[in-house]
């Protein structure tokens, strides 16, 4: 796991606060170790043993994630050497749905969000746990390479169990594995009979019910340093995502150089620190947190109308926040004299 990641996480898990927790139940926290990140759960309820079967059972399922969906490893990594060897693949069936989220992310996100970029994101070097120390960024000449076979979910095609790809390709699931992790997570506590809890899968965080008595204000960190830049209320059923360049760089010859990819042109996104959205979809609140980073200050509008998102908000390289109007209304700055733009979607 790469550890940057945790101490992020840590950051902004710290920073979740309840204002006068309930009196009525008591609190269990849990906190384990998935998706190269640290994981805490609170539960709010009077049955410590129920709370603790069903923590037991999330647990094993984000395991379960953990062993299968990264491109190397378990079923997804089967699929990809197929794919690689063949162009067709057997799918288990667990891996299908993932594959149709993808797609249909890939589509309403108009290919800034592409899950079957996995090439170029190992060109880059963040396929890797750990990024080789030295290792300078890709020539353009490979970059180009890799975007000359146009990988994108909308070249495979799914008849039953069978996946075919029109063209060579690997799939990173990356960009959205967090939010599936949160979304599974909440229909594991809830089917355990779980009504009121907080999954925080470091720092993207899904709240279930009324976990205590008040609303729960979310710091988020400043990309640009130490701090935060406010709080954000949230709300029962949601969940809050961020991306931020932070989170996987490395720098050579003086150059910063991060995780999310421009799927236009094969480079790091140029005009982005970071960006949160808020959905009550898990799954499409972090990939379009992924594509709205890709998008840009300039692309927004058009990104979130498309995607379906009416609260986020971006910090630019000039560290001036973009937000919703919605999102604004319920942001609460940390006093930092950045420059807000609020947006107004159609
Ligand atoms: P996130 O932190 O959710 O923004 O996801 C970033 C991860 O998604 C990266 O580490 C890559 O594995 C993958 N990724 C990078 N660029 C893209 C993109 N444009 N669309 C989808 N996934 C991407
Ligand atoms: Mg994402």
């Amino acid at each position: 796991m790469n550890i940057r990641n945790l101490f992020a996480s840590l950051c902004i898990a710290g920073l979740a606060a309840c204002a006068g927790c309930s009196e009525r139940s008591s609190v269990y926290e849990y906190n384990f170790l998935a998706l190269g990140t640290l994981v805490k759960v609170s539960i709010y309820t009077d049955d410590e043993a129920s709370a603790t079967a069903a923590v037991d059972l999330l647990e094993q399922d984000l395991a379960f994630l953990d062993a299968n969906f990264y491109p190397d490893r378990g079923l997804l990594g089967q699929v990809n050497t197929q794919l690689r060897d063949n162009g067709i693949a057997v799918m288990d069936p667990a891996v299908a749905p993932l594959i149709e989220r993808g797609a249909e992310l890939e589509r309403i996100s108009r290919g800034l969000f592409n899950p079957a970029l996995g090439e170029l994101v190992a060109l880059w070097g963040f396929l890797q746990d750990e990024r080789p120390a030295g290792l300078p960024p890709p020539l353009a000449d490979e970059i180009s390479a890799v975007l000359r076979q146009r990988p994108a979910m909308a070249r495979l095609t799914i008849a039953g169990s069978e996946l075919k790809s029109g063209s060579r390709l690997i799939l990173d699931f990356g960009g959205f594995a967090k939010g599936y992790a949160l979304e599974q997570g909440v229909a594991r506590l809830r089917g355990s009979g779980v009504e009121n809890a907080i999954i925080n899968a470091g720092g993207d965080i899904s709240i279930m019910g009324q976990p205590g008595d008040r609303a729960w204000r979310i710091g988020i960190r400043s990309p640009g340093g130490p701090g935060v830049l406010g709080g954000i209320e949230m709300r029962s059923g949601e969940t809050i995502v961020t991306s931020g360049d932070y989170e996987r760089f490395f720098e050579y010859d003086g150059e910063f150089f991060h995780h999310i990819l421009d799927p236009r042109d094969g480079y790091p996104a140029a005009h982005t620190r970071s960006v949160t959205v808020i959905h009550n979809d898990a799954v499409l609140a972090d990939a379009a947190a992924t594509a709205l980073f890709v998008a840009g200050p300039s692309g927004l509008i058009g990104t979130a109308t498309d995607m379906g998102v009416r609260y986020f908000m971006l910090v630019d390289r000039e560290q001036h926040i973009h937000l919703s109007r919605e999102m604004s209304e319920r942001f609460v700055p940390a006093g930092h004299d950045h420059e807000l733009h609020i947006i107004e979607l159609p």
